[in-house]
């Protein structure tokens, strides 16, 4: 099997899942108990914190443990409704992941002011700066890379922007983690993260929530984690979140590029989305010129090669890509989005492989074409 939809979960590498399920058998205990046996759970979980915080450049007692970033967003996104005063506004990109976009509709509600994108996946930042020097902003929220295209959005820009002029910015940075160097990250007010996104576990993830605030949790009954997060602190998890993440190495675009570059010379048409922008090194959407994404995703995956349609969380519901919405290409050509995301043991020779794939599957799925048509016109199933 050629896994190629990382973006939507990476597999655990078998040292990370040696040390999970070794912290499960030696550190099963909650870290709350109020036992000896039970302190050194505790040790070792605020070793993790500490761990945690020095990727990201930011105060270990800033990091909070939880179970992801659907959870996290909402629970920063609760905040920042909630504490926003009258009048003044919260700027979100368009290019969100829902699980930032409906907490927004949710808690923010009309307060909201979205940051369009041009065809580039880019919102511009000269409006940004103009728009934060009104002083009207209460907090701006943009992710870090796009789930869907690898597009990189310049958190660190948008992250100074914000801290001069004295705004919340929340960088959404679930499918940066872990890709590319975290440091800085932590100088954004908020940030989420996920381990499974980068071969930890799931149901495991992080926020980092600016000293001093909240607390921010949308649950009450407890008092872990200051209040962010009330429950038992899942340290087993934790613990293969570190590891998962401290084994990542940045990866080189390279392979992805050569891939493209096949696809695009032999299935004539192909257009690679955000080919013009910063991308993630493992990421390539592709507009494939004909055929549903659907019967492309089933044909490649009869074949063993697994891509996806887009965001995962996406597929599940009817309509089209929101983000190729936003960077103007119609349904119609979303319709024909095709999303291959590779990992950290993904080879150049497994890339070279799927182009071949999607020429074979192109040229089968043309001649089926011709014949059920005798050659005529198509009739897209
Ligand atoms: N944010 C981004 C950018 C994502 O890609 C995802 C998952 O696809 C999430 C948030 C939500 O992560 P989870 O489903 O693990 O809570």
């Amino acid at each position: 099997m050629r896994y190629f939809d990382y973006n939507a979960t990476a597999p655990m590498p078998r040292d990370v899942s040696d040390a999970w399920l070794r912290a499960y058998e030696v550190s099963w205990m909650n870290p709350s108990s109020p036992y000896l046996q039970a302190a050194s759970v505790r040790v070792r979980l605020e070793a993790a914190r500490d761990r945690l915080s020095s990727i990201l450049g930011c105060d270990s007692g800033e990091v909070v443990f939880n179970s992801g970033a659907t959870e996290g967003n909402n629970a920063i996104l609760a905040f920042l409704g909630e504490t926003c005063p009258q009048g003044k506004r919260v700027l979100a990109s368009v290019m969100e992941h829902p699980s930032v976009i409906e907490p927004v509709r949710r808690f923010v509600q009309d307060r909201v002011e979205w940051l369009e994108v041009g065809r580039d996946g880019l919102v511009n930042l000269a409006m940004l700066q103009e728009r934060l020097k009104s002083g009207d902003i209460h907090a701006v929220i943009m992710m870090a890379a796009n789930n869907e295209t690898g597009i990189l959005a310049p958190w660190s820009e948008v992250r100074d922007l914000c801290r001069a002029e004295g705004v919340f910015y929340h960088c959404d940075a679930v499918q940066w983690m872990g890709k590319l160097p975290a440091e800085g990250l932590g100088g954004c007010s908020f940030v989420t993260g996920c381990a499974h996104k980068f071969g930890g576990p799931k149901g495991c993830g992080f926020i980092k929530v600016p000293g001093g605030v909240g607390p921010i949790s949308l649950m009450a009954g407890g008092f872990q984690e200051k209040g962010h997060r009330p429950g038992t602190e899942n340290y087993p998890s934790i613990e293969g979140m570190l590891s998962a993440l401290e084994s990542c190495v940045t990866g080189d675009p390279s392979s992805r590029d050569a891939f493209e570059a096949i696809v695009q010379e032999k299935v004539p048409g192909t257009v690679v989305v955000g080919s013009e922008s910063p991308r993630l090194w493992n990421t390539s959407m592709l507009i494939l010129p004909e055929f549903s994404n659907t019967r492309w995703v089933n044909c490649l995956s009869s074949m063993d090669f697994l891509v996806s349609t887009g965001s995962a969380c996406a597929t599940a519901k009817e309509g089209s890509s929101h983000v190729l919405a936003a960077m103007s290409f119609s349904p119609e050509e979303a319709s024909r989005a095709v999303r291959a995301s590779g990992g950290w043991s993904t080879s150049r020779q497994d890339w070279l492989n799927l182009a071949d794939a999607i020429v074979e599957v192109y040229v089968k799925l043309t001649a089926d074409k011709g014949s059920v048509n005798g050659g005529g016109q198509v009739i897209e199933p």
